[in-house]
């Protein structure tokens, strides 16, 4: 092969081979979705490849013909896409911008620059990428991060944030927020009786009307379940927290109606913070706010409460007790104290109440009815009631093999105890354990008991007279307190109220009702124990109208079980 054959053949491979590599290029190009513009400083070309049309319904052949998809783009965004186009005069290599266009659609706009080796720009591309369904995903993901699905109030973290706001504004113009947190009442019984969909459809009802308070000066947010907080910027006038308030209330009056046309009441229970007063940090004044809203419910929801310091002090105190508590139930800081009763004709010793008693490691004493309810509501009324079953019984066998005294032991037994499956039989255990007989044993319920589950629980008491041991109904009259649901529990005891013993003598009206309610408790066939005897004329006023038994001051504080002792000791010379 002569030598220029052989320079035509390596140039016509070299052709072959850069027009195949152009084609690769061109389908890779047509066949994307994106649109790339190339243009090239040292020649002056500008071409453009791939989807092109999808963005741009314009040919380019020239430079100058470049200023005709601005036309494409929205107003907004053109400044931008126009620097991004004149990229390589600002001496950057890259840069990446979203647009939209007037269509509607997202676009990533991305260059790259390649520069010689003196610097100077050689060629540019830029590709031109559809993003619209990336962009409305992002768009999804920035709402949830803002608002709540369900209701779409704001959601908790974006509340926090713009209550954020507030404050350091108020700071500046020593303005006054206050925080409202508002908790449905009783919204597990709903969910729970009436199904999710149906509590779902009132959250959102409800996240409905109160969104109507929205404005430049109110914050709307909806945190979980059945909790809403709105912030008020310098509260007065109509964006004052009475005047919401009423609304709200005002509201709740009328029923929600339900997708199925059901009916539904509910009232909710309103805690209220202010910054500065309550908390100068926006977490601190939320929970405030919360734990005011809890002190409503105590006091019998459908309220709303105001925070003050005491309300905050009892808060804390009772998270104090609740973490020494576990400590205590778990090394068993406890000793047992024995009040007693006495049989109101002859004054002779009825039985013994066994009372808890907590000195926590500082010393003090606490009552239990702080700590009773904490524990209940934690759990640890479990292990700490089973040692007061324990304790009482192992303490009583003993006095009994002493001074072979015949008594009643009446033990305080907790909801949550109560609804244990093995209750009835670890109670026997006990009691076979320090050979103390059935009937010696007194269990006092309260009514709060009986309402959570009315059948299961008498049939539970059904099964514990089956075996002789006593049921006292205690701290009758604060409750529910029917005579009439009275007729048929089988209970042996009924335990009259202090508060009802506090009044009996200046209160025609309690002294009606206490009459009644021994009259009708004799007729029932139960004994009748009066709780708070303070004074003689009470005791005698009793003795009067034919109560059975006596418990109290007047008669006998509780007492350690040395101090028992001395008093049985005297009963048995
Ligand atoms: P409770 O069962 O009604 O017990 C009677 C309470 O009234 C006792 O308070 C007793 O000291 C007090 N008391 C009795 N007579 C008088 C009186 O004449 N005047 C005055 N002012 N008070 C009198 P305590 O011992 O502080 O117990 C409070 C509550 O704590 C009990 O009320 C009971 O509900 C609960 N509790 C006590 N021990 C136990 C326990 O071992 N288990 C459970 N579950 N609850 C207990
Ligand atoms: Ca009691
Ligand atoms: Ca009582």
């Amino acid at each position: 092969m002569d030598e220029l054959q052989y320079q035509f053949e390596l140039l016509n491979a070299m052709n072959q081979k850069l027009s195949v590599d152009e084609k690769m290029f061109q389908m890779l190009c047509n066949t994307s979705s994106s649109a790339f513009l190339y243009y090239s400083f040292e020649d002056d070309i500008i071409k453009t490849f791939g989807n092109w049309k999808f963005f741009f319904n314009v040919n380019i052949h020239e430079v100058r013909d470049i200023s005709g998809i601005y036309d494409f783009i929205e107003d907004k965004y053109i400044q931008q896409f126009r620097e991004l186009i004149f990229i390589e005069k600002k001496g950057r290599k890259s840069e990446n911008v979203v647009v939209r266009t007037k269509d509607g659609i997202w676009v990533e706009c991305e260059a790259a620059v390649a520069y010689d080796e003196s610097d100077k720009p050689k060629e540019k591309v830029i590709r031109f990428k559809n993003v619209t369904k990336f962009k409305s995903q992002n768009e999804e993901l920035t709402y949830m991060a803002y608002y709540d699905v369900l209701t779409g109030l704001y959601n908790r973290n974006y509340f926090i944030r713009l209550l954020g706001d507030y404050i350091r504004k108020a700071e500046e113009e020593r303005a006054v927020v206050a925080v409202m947190f508002i908790d449905i009442d009783d919204f597990r019984k709903i969910n729970d009786g009436l199904g999710i969909v149906i509590g779902d459809d009132i959250v959102q009802q409800l996240g409905h009307f109160l969104s109507t308070f929205k404005s430049d000066h109110i914050i709307v947010s909806h945190f979980n379940s059945d909790i809403y907080c709105i912030a008020i910027y310098d509260p007065c006038g109509a964006r004052s927290v009475e005047h919401i308030y009423r609304m709200i209330h005002e509201r709740l009056q009328k029923p929600f109606i339900l997708s199925n046309m059901t009916e539904v009441n509910i009232t909710v229970s309103i805690g209220v913070a202010e910054y500065p007063e309550a908390a100068k940090a926006t977490l601190e004044l939320v929970k405030c706010a919360e734990i005011v809203m809890f002190k409503a419910k105590t006091m019998g929801k459908d309220s709303i409460q105001y925070f003050d310091a005491p309300i905050l002090n009892d808060f804390l105190q009772s998270i104090a007790i609740e973490n020494k508590l576990k400590d205590a139930a778990l090394n068993r800081n406890f000793m047992m104290f024995f009040q007693p009763q006495y049989h109101i004709k002859d004054r002779k010793l009825r039985g013994l109440e066994a009372l808890i008693r907590w000195r926590d490691e500082d010393g003090r004493m606490i009552s239990p009815s702080v700590f009773i309810p904490i524990a209940e509501k934690n759990g640890t009324i479990v292990p700490i009631g089973t040692w007061v079953i324990e304790e009482s019984i192992r303490i009583y066998s003993e006095w009994k093999k002493k001074y072979q005294s015949d008594l009643i032991l009446s033990l305080n037994i907790s909801a949550i105890q109560y609804r244990r499956s093995d209750f009835v039989s670890k109670l026997l255990q006990i009691l076979k354990k320090y050979e103390v007989n059935p009937s010696e044993v007194e269990l006092e319920i309260t009514e709060s008991v009986l309402i959570d589950d009315f059948g299961e629980i008498t049939n539970k008491l059904i099964t514990l007279r089956g075996y002789g041991i006593r049921i006292s109904l205690d701290d009758f009259g604060t409750g529910y307190s029917s005579l009439s649901y009275l007729k048929g529990l089988p209970i042996d005891t009924l335990k009259i109220d202090k508060s009802f013993i506090d009044t009996v003598l200046s209160d025609n009206n309690t002294k009606i009702i206490t009459e009644s309610i021994i009259y009708m408790v004799k007729k029932l066939g139960f004994e009748t124990v009066a709780e708070g005897v303070e004074t003689k004329e009470q005791f005698e006023y009793l003795k009067s109208i034919e109560c059975d038994n006596i418990q109290g001051f007047f008669l006998g504080k509780p007492m350690s079980s040395s101090e028992v002792e001395e008093l049985l000791k005297q009963i048995a010379v």
